[in-house]
């Protein structure tokens, strides 16, 4: 994995980035605990890549590059992966790249504010949240202009598990194309909470929400680069 940047690096007289940020200091986790979290994602991503290939193998699923209406919704992550996606972004994307992904980021908190907050005040007052996120669609800020994801070796869990996993007995966690094209079959699929529970072993997992939720926090005017607390509120389970 490369390094992460600290601050004072990414901030050289020579080429002032306005996007990129040291993330130790806005996660409030030694660099050590932050490597080592960016770490363990990269091999749990693996590992579930590893086991959704498999258990995919043969059922030609109509899944292809470009094909993103499962991009056209609320995406669900907590703080530590968006962490890792954020990492790599500013890792290998160039700096217009992410100016424009945080400018489509805050536009769509602010148009989405509302249903946002009541996530979070759902979330906080341990309520299910599924018909406000069910209400919440949107065009995900790391799509690019070709439909495909712009940190697509970094993209959230729950991204991965979309298509080839059930969310309970028999419902299959996936668009109307991938149920039509399944339809019928005996699936071996896993159980996306289950997998999704595999993150709380790590920092910043204990909470969910949306892409737009975070860069809007991470990036607003006057953000903090110190930890934030809305990084590690207890709210939406997954
Ligand atoms: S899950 Fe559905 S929308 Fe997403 S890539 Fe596969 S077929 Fe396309
Ligand atoms: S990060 Fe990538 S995979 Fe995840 S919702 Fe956004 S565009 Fe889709």
């Amino acid at each position: 994995m490369r390094p992460i940047p600290r601050l004072q690096e990414a901030l050289s007289p020579s080429s002032r980035p306005v996007r990129r940020l040291d993330l130790v200091a806005c996660s409030g986790l030694s660099e050590t605990a932050l490597r080592s979290s960016f770490s363990e994602i990269e091999a749990l991503y693996r590992s579930v890549d590893g086991v959704l290939s498999a258990v995919s193998n043969g059922l030609d699923l109509p899944c292809h590059r470009g094909c993103s209406a499962c991009c056209r919704q609320s995406v669900f992550l907590t703080p530590i992966e968006f962490l890792y996606g954020w990492h790599w972004a500013q890792t290998h994307l160039e700096e217009e790249t992410l100016e424009e992904i945080v400018g489509r980021g805050i536009a769509l908190y602010h148009e989405h504010k509302a249903l946002i907050g009541s996530l979070e005040e759902a979330s906080h007052q341990k309520r299910d949240a599924f018909e406000i996120a069910r209400g919440l669609r949107f065009d995900c800020p790391y799509l690019g202009g070709d439909g495909a994801c712009r940190i697509y070796p970094a993209r959230e869990l729950l991204g991965r598990l979309f298509g080839c996993s059930f969310l309970s007995e028999g419902a299959l966690y996936a668009c109307s194309l991938v149920e039509a094209h399944l339809q019928g079959r005996s699936l071996p699929f896993p159980r996306a909470p289950q997998m999704a529970q595999m993150l709380r072993t790590l920092p910043l997992s204990s909470r969910r929400q949306v892409y737009p939720y975070y860069l809007f926090h991470l990036h607003r005017e006057s953000a903090s680069l110190d930890a934030l607390p809305w990084l590690v509120e207890e709210t939406v389970e997954g």
